[in-house]
C-alpha cells in the first residue's frame, strides 16, 4: 500500500516541471529566513524584487515580522515555462507589552533629532540593500557575543496605547567593553560612528541580501569596504546610542526585511569546529 502511493506520488510530481526544481529549506514563519534551491538559468522574482541565485543553484528568502498567511514566489525556469508558488508563512506571537502612565515626552520623539534620525536611516537603508554576489553566508553563523539574552526580536513596548516600533534584534547583555565578533565571513557595508538611535554601528553584508547588524557598541574596530572573516573581533560592547544599559544588540536583515537573528543562527550555524 505505501509503496503504491508512493509511486503515485512520484507519478504525480514527474507531471510537474516545477514540483521538485525548486526546494526550501529553513524556516518559513514570520521573522524567519527561508533557504531555496532552484535549477541553474531560474529567475525568481519576490515583493516585485529580483532574486539572485548562486553558482551552485541557492536562494535566500527573508519574511518580515508581520507578514501575511501567504506570500508569492514567481518563478521561471530556463526553459520559460512559469509559476506562482505561494508559501504558506505561519504566524508567530510576538512578546507585547503595555505601560501605561508614561510622561508623554517620553513617548513623543524629540522633533530635533528627527531629521539626523532620517538621514541616518537612510544610510542604513542604503547598506541594506547593497547586492553583494559572493555567497560569504555559506560560512554559516556564530552568536556574536557572549552573555545573557535581555531582548528578543519581535517584541513591542505600547507606551500609554502607543505602539512602539518592534525590537528588531537580538540583546546580548555581555557586558562593558565584551568583545563583538563578525557573525560570518562578510564585508563591512556600514560603520559609523555615534547614531543618534544606535550608536556606534556596524553592518556586515554576507551576500545575497543577508546582512547582520550590531550596535550600541563602545569601540568599532573595523572600517568600511574591510573583508571580514567569522569571529574576527570587530567592536566592543557599549551602550551608545538610546541603551538603558551595555548590550550588543545583534540584529539580521534580508535587504530592508527584519528577520530574527536567533533563527538565523539555527537556520544556518555555523559547523562545530
Ligand atoms: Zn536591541
Amino acid at each position: 500500500m505505501i509503496r503504491a502511493s508512493l509511486f503515485l506520488f512520484a507519478t504525480l510530481i514527474a507531471a510537474s516541471a516545477f514540483a521538485d526544481d525548486v526546494t526550501f529549506t529553513g524556516r518559513m514563519e514570520q521573522g524567519g529566513l527561508v533557504i531555496g534551491s532552484a535549477p541553474a538559468g531560474t529567475a525568481l522574482t519576490f515583493n516585485n524584487n529580483k532574486i539572485p541565485l548562486t553558482p551552485d543553484g541557492h536562494f535566500l528568502l527573508g519574511i518580515g515580522r508581520d507578514a501575511p498567511e501567504h506570500v508569492d514566489l514567481h518563478v521561471t525556469l530556463q526553459d520559460g515555462t512559469a509559476e506562482t508558488k505561494t508559501l504558506a508563512i505561519a504566524k508567530r506571537d510576538w512578546e507585547i507589552e503595555r505601560v501605561d502612565g508614561v510622561p508623554q515626552q517620553l513617548v513623543t520623539p524629540d522633533p530635533v533629532l528627527s531629521a539626523k534620525i532620517a538621514a541616518e536611516n537612510k544610510l542604513m537603508y542604503a547598506a541594506y540593500m547593497k547586492l553583494e554576489l559572493t555567497p560569504f553566508f555559506e560560512t554559516g553563523f556564530i552568536r556574536p557575543a557572549e552573555g545573557r539574552i535581555s531582548g528578543v526580536f519581535g517584541s513591542q513596548r505600547i507606551l500609554n496605547g502607543t505602539p512602539l516600533a518592534p525590537h528588531t534584534g537580538l540583546d546580548i547583555a555581555g557586558g562593558m567593553g565584551g568583545q563583538v565578533h563578525a557573525a560570518a565571513d562578510g564585508i563591512v557595508t556600514l560603520a559609523h560612528p555615534m547614531m543618534v538611535m544606535t550608536g556606534n554601528t556596524i553592518v556586515l553584508n554576507h551576500g545575497f541580501g543577508l546582512e547582520t547588524i550590531y550596535i550600541h557598541m563602545s569601540k568599532i574596530l573595523v572600517t568600511e569596504g574591510q573583508q571580514v572573516k567569522q569571529g574576527d573581533l570587530i567592536g566592543e560592547i557599549g551602550m551608545t546610542g538610546r541603551a538603558n544599559g551595555p548590550h550588543l544588540h545583534f540584529g539580521a536583515t534580508w535587504f530592508n526585511t527584519r528577520i530574527d537573528p536567533a533563527t538565523l543562527l539555527d537556520v544556518l550555524p555555523a559547523p562545530a569546529k
